[in-house]
Parts: C-alpha cells; sequence; structure tokens
C-alpha cells in the first residue's frame, strides 16, 4: 500500500468561481509528479522522504506556486523561503528558515534530516550547508518572477506604508489575488509502510523581513510519526499557535481521521488561520480538507490512480 498527496496552498473566500487561466499549468504540474512519484513509491525504488522531497521539488519548479521559482516577495520586495521535512519512523527532520539563493530549499532540509543534527538552519548559513552538500544554487533573478514582482507593487501601492506587521495585510495577498497562493507540500505512505511530510513556502507578499510562518516549523506546517504525516497551509501564525500538524496526530490518536482533520482546521479558524491540510496515515487513509474557497491538491493511490482539485470536487 502506498500513498501521494501533495498541496499547492489554500485560499479564498465564498463560494468557488472557476478555474482561472493559469490553473490548468497548475494541475498539470501537480498530475504529472504525482503519475511519475507515484508509480516510483509503488514499485519500491524511492521511500517516503525521497518521494515528498521531489515532490516538492518539482513543485518549487513552478513559477505559479510560491515556493522555490515565483515565492512570493517581503516588504522590501525580497524573496525568502522556508521548508521542512519530516519522516515518520523515527521523527528525523529538517528545516531551513530564510533561504535566499537556493533553488530547492526543501533539499537543504533533507539534507539536514539525513545528517541526524541541527535540526534547523537559518538564513545564509542554511544556504551555505545546502551548497556544501551540492544543492543547486540559484539567483535571485531567477527566483523572482514577473508575477510576483507586479504583485508586491500593487500590495506596497496599496498600503502606502511598507512592512505589514498585522494580519490583514498579511492576509492581503490571498484574498486579493489568486495568483499569490502556493504554498507547497507533500505527504506519502510508502511500501515500507514509512510515512514522511513536507513543506516549503516563500510566505505571504508583504511579510515583514526576518518573519517566520508554520511552514518550517516542526509540529505546526509539517509532522510525521508512526501512524501519519500532515503538511499545512494558511495563514501561519495561527498553524504556529495551535500546533496544528502535530495536533491532527494527538486527534487522530482518539478519533477518525475526517473528524479529527476537521477539529484542527476548526482550532486554527479564530486565530485568523483559515487554510487546509494533507495528512496520509499508516493504514492507509488519506485527508485533503480545507475551509478556504480552494485548495490545490492531488492524490496518487495504491491502485495507481490520479486525482487533483482546486474547488471542492476532485478530477480524474
Ligand atoms: N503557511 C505559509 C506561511 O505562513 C503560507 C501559506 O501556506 O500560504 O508562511
Amino acid at each position: 500500500m502506498v500513498l501521494l498527496a501533495v498541496h499547492g496552498g489554500a485560499g479564498g473566500d465564498g463560494p468557488w468561481r472557476g478555474m482561472t487561466d493559469a490553473d490548468p499549468q497548475r494541475l498539470a504540474c501537480m498530475r504529472a509528479l504525482l503519475n511519475n512519484l507515484g508509480t516510483r513509491l509503488a514499485n519500491g525504488t524511492i521511500d517516503a522522504v525521497e518521494a515528498v522531497t521531489l515532490a516538492v521539488e518539482a513543485m518549487e519548479d513552478e513559477p505559479l506556486f510560491n515556493a522555490g521559482r515565483g515565492s512570493v516577495l517581503d516588504a522590501e520586495g525580497r524573496i525568502s523561503m522556508d521548508a521542512s521535512v519530516m519522516r515518520g519512523t523515527d521523527k528525523a527532520a529538517g528545516a531551513v528558515i530564510g533561504v535566499e539563493r537556493t533553488r530547492h530549499p526543501v533539499r537543504i532540509a533533507t539534507h539536514l534530516l539525513h545528517q541526524g543534527w541541527p535540526v534547523m538552519l537559518a538564513g545564509s548559513a542554511a544556504d551555505d550547508f545546502g551548497e556544501s552538500k551540492g544543492v543547486e544554487k540559484a539567483s535571485t533573478d531567477w527566483l523572482t518572477t514577473d508575477l510576483r514582482q507586479a504583485q508586491w507593487q500593487k500590495w506596497r501601492d496599496a498600503k502606502l506604508k511598507p512592512g505589514a506587521t498585522d494580519e490583514e495585510d498579511a492576509l492581503l495577498d490571498h484574498d486579493g489575488e489568486r495568483e499569490g497562493w502556493g504554498t507547497v507540500g507533500a505527504v506519502a505512505l510508502d511500501a515500507n509502510g514509512q510515512l514522511a511530510a513536507a513543506t516549503s513556502t516563500g510566505g505571504m507578499t508583504g511579510k515583514p523581513v526576518g518573519r517566520v510562518g508554520d511552514t518550517p516549523i516542526i509540529g505546526a506546517g509539517t509532522w510525521a510519526d508512526d501512524r501519519i504525516a500532515v503538511s499545512c497551509t494558511g495563514v501561519g501564525e495561527a498553524f504556529i499557535r495551535t500546533v496544528a500538524a502535530h495536533g491532527l496526530a494527538v486527534n487522530h490518536r482518539t478519533m477518525p481521521l475526517r473528524t479529527a482533520a476537521q477539529k484542527v482546521l476548526d482550532e486554527v479558524k479564530p486565530f485568523g488561520g483559515r487554510g487546509g491540510l494533507i495528512a496520509v496515515t499508516q493504514d492507509g487513509q488519506a485527508v485533503l480538507p480545507f475551509q478556504t474557497m480552494l485548495m490545490y491538491r492531488g492524490l496518487y493511490r495504491n491502485d495507481g490512480t490520479v486525482s487533483v482539485g482546486i474547488g471542492p470536487e476532485m478530477m480524474p
């Protein structure tokens, strides 16, 4: 039994309004990686950690998602990326904060996981560590897309003050422009029954310089143990304050997966944490709930079928 689920961010209020012109490209990215990596998971050529790392790398390369190339810009118009990964069997983990010159931040996190210590590295030390492990570097120019520049300009013009610190400002990206969403994540169950989770993001447009969301925080944005693997997306501060990803693992010990996941999203909501999550379990269940208008998401099942979705319905 193998499973691979991915998300490409959640956002928006109100009823589903249908796909935009850019959405087919996002769906194609998720479909391709699920077919490719799902097959490799099923035939045992990659384990859960490698599957979630490669899945997140594929989405970091897709400029329409907010991770790696195409990350959103902070209050000063710069990219700083966060990522984390965790393995369920031994709770090994790796995380990076504020990476600025690496093509695949999640790959640095995976090197930290395999090395075993330390769990987290921040800033240029994280980029340097990645470089020492042969992780591909990337220039600011390559990482920054015209779309993100335009969104940042719009954000700055609308807000007048640089450096938004309150949640209303941080939310602007998610509520105003659909193209601003797109934190990415993956969870997997491999042929040996191992679980892993990974998440990667550029954060939120106009975030204060140095702001860290839930994505690199083990237990908040990412969690894996011997029963469940979880990756979250949404307003990070709320997921940190409710320790959301780990909260799902705790809930699931005493209640069905779907109920446990809904409880986490209900707990996050009062803190302004609209969003969603994906989770797979050791006994072969998968859930991909969200409380926003949409969540980019996809699932590879053991029988080789792939489904993807943005609004309420999943599609083959
Ligand atoms: N959770 C991410 C953060 O707060 C953003 C997102 O998932 O959209 O940085």
